[in-house]
C-alpha cells in the first residue's frame, strides 16, 4: 500500500531540512526524501584520511543570529548549534599599478567599527579615507525601508552614486563574486547590502565545531526525533498532480503519498523537470525559464602533509581578477582572466578536531560559470589558482599531498539537475540580481495547489545557508498554515 505522509519534502539542502525539522517539530509527519547519500546538499560534510571538510570553502554570515540559530532555538535544541567566532582574517589585494601582492591580518571583530586596516591594505589617501568610511557607515546604517527601496538597483549603480575609491570598489566587487556568486554590474543592492549590514553589525566569516555538516546532520536527526522520517539514496523523479493538485511523488523507491509537496530541488527543476510544463498555464512556464541562474563558485581541497596556513580564513583579490559582466563573457568564450580572487578556509584553525594532528586542508574557491558542461574553463581556473597561492603563499604549494575538486558539474550532479542551457552548477540557486531579489524574489508558493518551494530560490535572504535556513523557517510557517487550514476548513 502507498504510504500517506503530511507533506513530503524534496532534498535535504539546508532549506529542506530546517523546513522538515519544523514542520515534524509542529506535529506534522513530513517525509523527507534525498537522492544523495546523505542529506545536506552544497553544506553537505565529508571525510577522508581523519580530515573532516565541506566540500567548498564554507562560512556563516550573520555570525550572531544566523537563520540557524532561530531553527535551533524553535527545535528546542539551541545548545546544540555551536558557532565558532572568526576573530582574525587574512586578506590579501594587488592594486593594478602594483607589483606584487600587499597582506594584512583583519581583527574581524572590530573591523565593524575600524575599517582602518582594510583602508590601509587598498592603498587609500587620507581624503579616499573619508569617502570610504562615509560609504560604508552609510551601508552600515541603512534603515529597512531605505534597503528595500534598493532592489530595483544594481550594487554597481548604488556604489557609483557615491565618490567611491578605486580600492574599496575593487574590494566590493570581490565581495559581491565571493558573497552571492554574482557580478557588481548585476547583483541586486539590497541584498549586497544587507550582507554587509550583517557582517558590519553581526559579524562575518564564523564557522562550527564539527563544520556546518555537524549543524545540517543534527537538523537531520531533529527530523526523526520529531516524528518526521527521512529516505537517502531515494531519487524523487516525478511529483504528480491531478486537477491542479499535487498528490504525491514517484521515485527510485517506489511511489509516495501528500497532499503537500515542498521542493528543495529548485524551481527550475521542479516547473520543468519535476511536475512537468503541462501542468502548468504557459505564462507561469516562460517565467521559470526566463528567471536567471545564479554563477558558480568552484572549489580545490588542498590536502596539506603540515599545518602551514595561519588564520581560519583567506580572501586574495587584485583589480584584474574579480568577475564583472564583461569579465564573466570573456570567460564563457575561453578567455579566462591571468589571475583569479581566491576565498578560502581552513577549518581545523577553526576546530583543531577537523584535521589529524600535523596536518592542514585548505578549501578554496573561485568565481567560475555555472554550466556542467564547461570542463575546460574550470580546469584552466584550477590552474590558475595553483599559480596564485603558488605566487602569494608558495608554503601551500609545497605542502600539497593531494587534492580534490569540486566544480559546476559536481555541484550539479551532487545538488540540482541540469534542466536549462548553462544551468546546474549554481552556486546559491537562482540569481541574486535585479529582478529576482527583495520583492521580486519568486514566490515560494507554486500555482499548483499543495506544491511549495524551499531554499535559495524562494522565501529568505542574505548569504547561502543563512538565506537558505531562512527560507526553510518561512516556508514551514506557510505550509502548516495551509495545512491547519485545510484541515479545519477544508478549502485552500
Ligand atoms: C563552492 C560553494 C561555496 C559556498 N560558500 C558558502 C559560504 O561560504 N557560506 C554560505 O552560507 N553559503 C555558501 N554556499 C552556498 C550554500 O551552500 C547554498 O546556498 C545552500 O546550500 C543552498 O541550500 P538549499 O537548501 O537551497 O539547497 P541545496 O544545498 O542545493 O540542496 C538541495 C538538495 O536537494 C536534493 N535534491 C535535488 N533534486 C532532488 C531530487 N530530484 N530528489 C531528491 N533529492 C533532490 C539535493 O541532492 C540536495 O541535497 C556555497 C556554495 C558553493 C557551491
Amino acid at each position: 500500500m502507498v504510504k500517506q505522509y503530511d507533506a513530503i519534502v524534496i532534498g535535504g539542502g539546508p532549506g529542506g531540512l530546517t523546513c522538515a525539522a519544523l514542520l515534524a517539530r509542529w506535529g506534522m509527519k513530513p517525509l523527507l526524501l534525498e537522492k544523495n547519500d546523505t542529506a545536506g546538499g552544497k553544506a553537505v560534510g565529508a571525510e577522508r584520511d581523519g580530515f573532516r571538510y565541506e566540500l567548498a570553502p564554507k562560512l556563516q554570515v550573520p555570525m550572531r543570529g544566523p537563520a540557524f540559530a532561530t531553527v535551533f532555538r524553535l527545535l528546542g535544541i539551541e545548545s546544540e548549534l555551536k558557532p565558532i567566532y572568526l576573530e582574525k582574517a587574512c586578506l590579501a589585494y594587488r592594486s593594478s599599478g602594483w607589483k606584487k601582492y600587499k597582506t594584512t591580518i583583519t581583527h574581524q571583530t572590530e573591523a565593524g567599527t575600524d575599517p582602518n586596516e582594510f583602508f590601509e591594505l587598498f592603498g587609500l589617501n587620507a581624503q579616499e579615507k573619508e569617502h570610504a568610511l562615509a560609504i560604508l557607515t552609510e551601508i552600515a546604517t541603512m534603515p529597512p525601508e531605505k534597503l528595500d527601496a534598493l532592489d530595483d538597483m544594481t550594487f554597481q549603480e548604488y556604489i557609483s552614486q557615491h565618490d567611491t575609491p578605486h580600492g574599496l570598489y575593487s574590494y566590493l566587487a570581490m565581495h559581491s563574486n565571493a558573497s552571492l556568486a554574482e557580478p557588481i554590474d548585476m547583483v541586486s543592492a539590497s541584498e549586497q547590502v544587507r550582507i554587509l549590514q550583517h557582517i558590519a553589525l553581526s559579524g562575518g566569516g564564523g564557522y562550527y565545531v564539527g563544520g556546518f555538516g555537524r549543524v545540517l546532520d543534527t537538523l537531520a536527526e531533529a527530523v526523526k526525533a520529531n516524528g518526521g522520517e527521512i529516505k537517502t539514496r531515494t531519487r524523487v523523479e516525478k511529483i504528480n498532480v491531478r486537477e491542479g493538485q499535487v498528490t504525491g511523488v514517484a521515485t527510485s523507491d517506489g511511489e509516495f503519498k501528500a497532499r503537500i509537496v515542498i521542493s528543495n530541488a529548485g524551481i527550475q527543476p521542479t516547473v520543468l523537470k519535476l511536475v512537468g510544463e503541462k501542468n502548468f498555464d504557459k505564462s507561469y512556464v516562460n517565467y521559470v525559464k526566463d528567471l536567471v541562474p545564479g554563477w558558480a563558485f568552484t572549489a580545490v581541497r588542498y590536502f596539506l602533509n603540515k599545518p602551514v596556513l595561519k588564520w581560519p580564513m583567506y580572501m586574495m583579490w587584485s583589480d584584474d581578477s574579480w568577475w564583472n559582466v564583461e569579465r564573466f563573457l570573456k570567460a564563457k568564450q575561453g578567455q579566462v582572466p591571468k589571475e583569479v580572487i581566491l576565498f578560502g578556509i581552513v577549518p581545523s584553525n577553526f576546530d583543531p578536531t577537523m584535521s589529524p594532528p600535523g596536518k592542514q586542508c585548505f578549501i578554496a574557491g573561485t568565481i567560475c560559470i555555472p554550466d556542467p558542461e564547461a570542463t575546460g574553463i574550470v580546469q584552466e581556473l584550477y590552474k590558475k589558482m595553483d599559480e596564485m597561492l603558488d605566487k602569494v603563499f608558495p608554503e601551500v604549494m609545497d605542502a600539497v599531498m593531494y587534492k580534490e575538486f569540486e566544480g559546476p558539474a559536481e555541484i550539479s550532479a551532487a545538488t540540482r539537475d541540469h534542466v536549462l542551457p548553462g544551468q546546474g552548477g549554481e552556486c546559491v540557486g537562482l540569481a541574486q540580481i535585479v529582478g529576482q531579489c527583495g520583492k521580486h524574489k519568486p514566490s515560494p508558493k507554486s500555482p499548483i495547489r499543495g506544491l511549495f518551494y524551499v531554499g535559495c530560490d524562494a522565501g529568505g535572504s542574505g548569504m547561502g545557508t543563512h538565506q537558505a535556513a531562512e527560507s526553510g523557517i518561512n516556508v514551514a510557517r506557510m505550509v502548516l498554515q495551509y495545512h491547519t487550514k485545510r484541515r479545519t476548513v477544508g478549502s485552500e
